[in-house]
């Protein structure tokens, strides 16, 4: 069986968008699957058919398609002849030495000029099947399904189907920036707009030379990780060390987190606008730590007109980590660093600061010339998935 049906979620599909999707999909699947040896991706009358080269593999393909955002499920399939006889012919043979308690098949059309309906196409295809092989048919919870997808010159068969991601295809939403610490939460963050069909520009802050790397390193491997997905990625490593001492000078204690936090939206937002990004992305989750009441953070946001997207905001640690944990970020984020944010961080931040208080405390500082200082001095580093080969370019996102 050397083809791959892939189906995608239809209800997000709808409407004049539809075919700039599906063609952005293909791509992706394209792109997913570069390093393999796929002769050909399609669209095809509502579905798509990867069409697997000699040394390509379902399973190597399968990995691939488990993380591109759009499918919704995809069979390892193949073709036959649009004729009954000849479908259940092709099914038995390559139904191999496959044993099974009970099977349905279950027949789609494409074309519904097809003669007979889909049921009377299950029940003869069906027929066959059990008549060769003496299997039992369940309609309602079979061990094995048979899949038969009938176009306009031939049709698919395929058994079993390995679910995928769901979500839109990345892009399709425009971009945002992500505000990635080595934390748990914005990882989980990140991916969850991602799969929302957003490609994410990342943007972590860090107190090298205040503190040592380890948290780059963290958010470099963060960030390979989340590329998995979107395939290219551009980190933005700002130095916050700098800024952070300034504020301790100026700032009282309890206002010094607030302080940070609305310097990384302003340096967040200059990052984003120069980059073509709608919106920022953090993890913050109301009432989480000090930093997080509602209070806290209104006078946060205050410091961009961009809006901030908290796709995390109403979840609990317990849903996050769980999340964390299927992503593969968790084990990642767990391992011990030296935050920026560990840096000058008073023992007892305010939980309630007022935007006048903190206007106030920022009055002192320059604000203009830290931030476009941290912004000309980012470095920015570039991912790739699958690796890009040696002296292979690809165009920047
Ligand atoms: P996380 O697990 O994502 O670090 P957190 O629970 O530790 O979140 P905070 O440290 O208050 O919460 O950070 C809230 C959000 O601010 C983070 O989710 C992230 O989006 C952003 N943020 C915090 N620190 C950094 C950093 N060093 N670099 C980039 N973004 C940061
Ligand atoms: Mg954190």
């Amino acid at each position: 069986m050397t083809s791959i049906v892939v189906h995608y979620s239809e209800i997000a599909l709808k409407g004049k968008n539809r075919p700039w999707f599906i063609a952005r999909l293909v791509n992706n699947v394209r792109h997913a699957t570069s390093d393999l040896d796929i002769k050909s991706v399609r669209s095809l009358m509502g579905r798509l058919e990867i069409v697997l080269g000699p040394t390509a593999t379902y399973e190597q393909v399968r990995d691939r398609l488990s993380r591109v955002f759009g499918v919704a499920n995809f069979l390892k399939a193949a073709r036959a002849p649009l004729d009954i006889e000849a479908i259940a012919a092709a099914i038995l043979r390559d139904l191999g030495d496959i044993d099974t308690p009970s099977f349905r098949v279950s027949v789609k059309r494409a074309d519904k000029r097809f003669p007979m309906n889909s049921m009377e196409i299950e029940r003869e295809v069906g027929g066959r099947i059990k008549l060769a092989r003496g299997w039992h048919v369940d309609l309602d919870n079979p061990q094995l399904t048979i899949s038969v997808e009938m176009l306009t010159t031939e049709a698919f068969y395929a058994f079993g189907k390995d679910r995928g991601p769901g979500g839109l295809p990345t892009g399709v939403s425009g971009k945002v920036a992500c505000l990635l610490s080595g934390g748990i939460d914005s990882p989980v963050a990140a991916w969850r707009m991602m799969k929302r069909g957003c490609l994410a520009l990342l943007v972590h802050f860090h107190s090298y030379p205040f503190l040592s790397r380890a948290s780059q390193e963290k958010v470099r491997e963060l960030a390979q990780l989340l590329t998995t997905y979107q395939h290219r990625s551009r980190l933005f490593l700002v130095a916050f060390g700098e800024i952070q001492r300034q504020v301790v000078l100026e700032v009282p204690a309890p206002l010094r987190v607030v302080v940070y936090r609305r310097f990384m939206m302003r340096i967040a937002d200059r990052i984003a606008r120069a980059n073509g990004a709608r919106a920022l992305v953090t993890g913050e989750v109301i009432g989480q730590v000090a930093s997080q009441t509602l209070e806290n953070m209104s006078v946060i946001a205050a410091a961009t007109s961009l809006p901030i997207l908290r796709p995390l905001v109403g979840m609990d640690k317990e849903e996050i980590v769980a999340q964390a944990e299927r992503l593969g970020s968790f084990e990642i984020s767990v391992v011990p660093d030296q935050d920026c944010c560990q840096l000058f961080t008073p023992k007892h931040p305010a939980t309630r600061a007022t935007r006048w208080a903190v206007e106030e405390a920022e009055s002192h500082l320059p604000i203009d010339e830290l931030v476009s200082k941290a912004v000309a001095d980012a470095e920015q580093e570039q991912f790739y998935f699958p690796t890009v080969a040696a002296g292979q370019t690809l165009p920047a996102r």
